[in-house]
């Protein structure tokens, strides 16, 4: 119960990841804010908790400062101060080739998925401030380091977070607050998997050939990562992109 008492956000807590690792903050004795742009599948993860009470649902989009603010509010009254933060929340773009994404396209991905863990990074980091400790941590993707995710939205967004990542590690760190980043790779959720199959990942079985894991990763060792990143046995990891991947980027060049 290494949480007990702490106060968790979790962004994209209504599927995949973001809800495993509301699961797993909680079973550590945590008190969870689930944020997710989905208020119906945000009250879901909560009601699903063994104890509801240790969770709060709460609406947000993370790529606008005032639905952030409106979000930290609500948090500040349930909780008090945040000690730990999951930036999430994330959307793929179409995967289409550069010229082809429309410009409206390109922003929207940004803003949800770069902007948003910098927004909400804005705003629980004062806090942190203020008592002297704090934990970030950033999904980011494998993404963050090679092509083919995504299109040019998602990968230049996920290359940004782990910038933003290291930045806030630089500019916090010395000032008790530790930022990381997971960079999973092929990941069971519904963003890779969006109910009726994916149309971008068709060729699972190819996949998988090529990740010496030979199978995808669960939301639930994603999440189990967070907490470690989270808790006090990574003290001394700063600044630094974590990757649970099941090998893919070491075997790049496997053929398929
Ligand atoms: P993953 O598990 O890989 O994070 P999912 O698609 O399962 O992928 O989860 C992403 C979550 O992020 C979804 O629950 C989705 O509703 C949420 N989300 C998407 N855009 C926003 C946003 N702008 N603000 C907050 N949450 C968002």
């Amino acid at each position: 119960m290494s949480f007990h008492d702490k106060v968790v956000v979790v962004t994209g807590a209504g599927s995949g990841m973001g809800r495993a690792m509301v699961q797993e903050f909680v079973a550590q004795g945590a008190r969870v804010a689930a944020l997710d742009i989905n208020e119906v599948s945000a009250v879901a993860t909560v009601k699903a908790l063994e104890n509801p009470d240790q969770g709060l649902p709460v609406h947000v989009d993370v790529s606008s400062v005032e639905s952030v603010d409106s979000a930290m509010s609500e948090i500040a009254e349930w909780g008090g101060g945040v000690h730990v933060l999951c930036n999430n929340a994330g959307i793929v773009d179409s995967f289409r080739p550069a010229h082809e994404i429309p410009l409206e396209e390109w922003h929207r991905t940004i803003a949800v998925d770069l902007t948003g863990p910098f927004l909400m990074a804005r705003a629980v980091i004062p806090g942190m401030l203020e008592r002297g400790e704090g934990v970030i941590v950033n999904t980011a993707s494998i993404s963050s380091f090679s092509a083919a995710g995504g299109g040019s939205a998602y990968t230049a967004a996920k290359h940004g977070v782990l910038g933003l990542t290291r930045q806030l590690s630089f500019d916090y760190g010395r000032r008790g607050i530790r930022v990381n980043a997971i960079c999973p790779g092929a990941t069971a959720t519904g963003l890779t998997m969006p109910e009726g199959g994916s149309d971008f990942l068709p060729d699972t079985e190819a996949e998988l050939g090529r990740i010496p894991a030979q199978r995808w990763c669960t939301p639930e060792e994603i999440a189990k990562l967070a907490v470690y990143l989270a808790g006090d046995d990574a003290g001394y990891i700063h600044g630094a992109a974590m990757v649970i991947d099941g090998g893919w980027l070491a075997a790049a060049r496997n053929p398929i």
